[in-house]
């Protein structure tokens, strides 16, 4: 059994979709698991309309007509009767309208996982039934009913019992009928225990495909992406980006931990875990080799470059001009976890502590209002980190340039700077 997992750019039109029922075409042999995301930006798109419920709700009724109307168009273009298609899209519409006229939870991110998921469901209810008329018989699982996680809205804690027990389950039970040999099933979306929706953080739907994968002991992963590959670089910033064939389960890590786009951090470790390779294959040549993670020695003679956007740089000082030492950092390191600010990078000269994060200004302000109390803290804000691994002296110049570093870390592999223009 293979897992397949399609992004939001794999899927976000009619053309987009019918190269996905070629990729699937390719595989006639293989039992498949096909992980699909939210249509193109439909996620996005689906956070303005969480944002209008909550603060004007005059202003969601057309945006949802909009987005209706967006996959209408696409069941239209695909299929020439889409009449049953459309009767499930428009049931999911108003089953997101019925949500939509009750009155805002006080919890927000509640309120995110139960409207974004909508997403999901939408495109995969989309495809799946465009894929059944196209010759691939394939069976739609609700992924709410197969991951478990715990009730932290927007970042669902996974139960890995629960969860492998009840993907066996379902897999099993849609592939042992006449339904065919492939399983549709939704990205980043979740469910708890009294079955309310949650979801698994954004970009979190290869996390949803390694959970599959590792579940149902998969053969492999493979992402189907707008890219040959895993790139050393993101080739809209360097124009030279070349392509890594193969590299360790570890330097992934390294590497989406750094802020890489290539893959969602927690994706490797259960693939890893069970030795399960994560192919990452051009969505327009599925011909080509690709990349792969695996298992294999570090073989690498190019850096990685990675650079981050719309950073915050907080420096934080204690009041009383006393050093930063085990106890102050402790109750740093405590406001910013019990406000899930992400540490991207930190620096701890005697006198502050510095940390560079891309938390969203509502939670950073939040944060900030309670290190104020005993700390003065100074930000600045919209600044570019930029990672680079493997580094050369040569690199780094090339990629600073003139700009002005606020903050430089070297180890003997990766080296991270915060610049300003
Ligand atoms: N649709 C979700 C997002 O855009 C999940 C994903 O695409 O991986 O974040
Ligand atoms: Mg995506």
């Amino acid at each position: 059994m293979k897992v397949f997992k399609f992004g939001g750019a794999s899927v976000k039109d009619a053309p987009a979709i019918e190269n996905l029922l070629h990729i699937l075409r390719r595989y006639p042999e293989e039992q498949l698991v096909v992980v699909i995301s939210a249509m193109g930006k439909t996620t996005n798109f689906l956070e303005k309309v969480l944002a209008a419920y909550h603060t004007e709700p005059e202003k969601v009724s057309a945006l949802v007509d909009e987005l209706q109307q967006q996959h209408e168009q696409v069941a239209i273009q695909l299929v020439p009767d889409p009449g049953p298609i459309l009767d499930k899209l428009r049931a999911l519409f108003a089953k997101l309208r019925a949500k939509l006229t009750l009155d805002p939870s006080s919890n927000y991110d509640f309120d995110y996982d139960q409207i974004v998921s909508f997403g999901e469901l939408l495109s995969t209810t989309l495809i799946s039934g465009y894929l059944n008329l196209a010759g691939i018989s394939n069976t739609w699982l609700d992924a709410r009913r197969m991951i478990r996680t715990d009730a932290t809205y927007r970042e669902g804690k996974l139960d890995w019992d629960i969860s492998t027990k009840q993907i066996q389950e379902m897999v099993a039970n849609a592939l042992s009928g006449n339904s065919g040999q492939v399983v549709v099933t939704q990205g980043f979306i979740a469910g708890t225990a009294e079955n309310l929706t949650t979801t698994l953080g954004r970009e979190g739907s290869d996390y949803s495909a390694a959970i599959m994968a590792y579940a149902l002991n998969a053969e492999c992963v493979t992402i189907w992406k707008d890219v040959p590959g895993l790139l050393n670089a993101d080739p809209k910033r360097f124009p030279d980006a070349v392509k890594l064939d193969k590299i360790p389960y570890e330097e992934a890590v390294e590497l989406s931990y750094y802020g890489a786009s290539i893959i969602h951090p927690k994706t490797l470790k259960p693939l890893q875990n069970k030795h399960i390779p994560l192919y990452v294959k051009s969505f327009f040549h599925p011909e080509n080799e690709g990349s792969v993670i695996t298992d294999c020695p570090l073989n690498i003679d190019v850096p990685s470059f990675i650079v981050k956007d719309h950073q915050t740089l907080l420096t934080i000082f204690p009041r009383d001009f006393s050093f930063i030492a085990v106890d102050n950092l402790s109750e740093i390191f405590n406001i910013l976890s019990q406000n899930r600010i992400r540490i991207n990078v930190m620096q701890n000269p005697a006198l502050s502590f510095s940390v560079c994060t891309d938390a969203e200004s509502a939670r950073l302000t939040r944060c900030m209002v309670v290190l104020q109390y005993k700390y003065k803290v100074k930000y600045n804000e919209d600044v570019q980190l930029i990672t680079i691994r493997h580094y050369t002296e040569g690199d780094i110049d090339k990629v600073i340039g003139t700009r002005n570093v606020l903050v430089r870390q070297m180890s003997r592999t990766t080296v991270q700077v915060v610049v300003t223009d």
